[in-house]
């Protein structure tokens, strides 16, 4: 790739020693106040599609992290629901209240345990940097 701000050729980052362009008004508009989950949603979808602006955007944005805790919380819950429910309602051996207690625990140890291995895989990603890359993964981004 090259990079727009100094023309440098570069593999999959750089630290550029350019001047960055100027922030449009799109970028530095300010984030919507109040509960507001559409916009949220669309600038989850804008940073699937590599939006730099989207971002940008949500890095600067202070609420933008409950946000995205809880679609992850609803992405882990549904992906819980078709995996692992059906082999805790075979393990569970009992019914009514205490099978109930039982899924909800379980369901928030699966959870739990999907977080640690979110965590471990981003922190692969971030160990995993160009070896010539010195600067924090937001910078690189940026
Ligand atoms: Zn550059």
């Amino acid at each position: 790739m090259r990079c727009a701000v100094c023309g440098m050729d570069y593999g999959l980052s750089h630290n550029c020693s350019g001047i960055a362009p100027l922030p449009t008004d799109q970028e530095t508009a300010p984030p919507p106040v109040g509960f507001s989950p559409g916009y949220y949603l669309r600038l989850a979808f804008n940073i699937l599609r590599w939006d730099d602006i989207a971002i940008r955007r949500v890095s600067r944005d202070s609420n933008a992290i409950y946000y995205g805790a809880f679609l992850w919380i609803v992405a882990a819950t549904i992906v819980l629901i078709g995996t692992a429910l059906p082999q805790m309602l075979a393990a569970i051996h009992v019914s009514g209240p205490a099978m109930v207690i039982g899924v909800i625990v379980g369901m928030c140890v699966g959870l739990a345990v999907v977080a640690i291995l979110t965590f471990i895989q981003l922190g692969l990603c971030a160990i995993s940097l160009p070896s010539g890359s010195s600067a924090a993964p937001e910078a690189i981004w940026a």
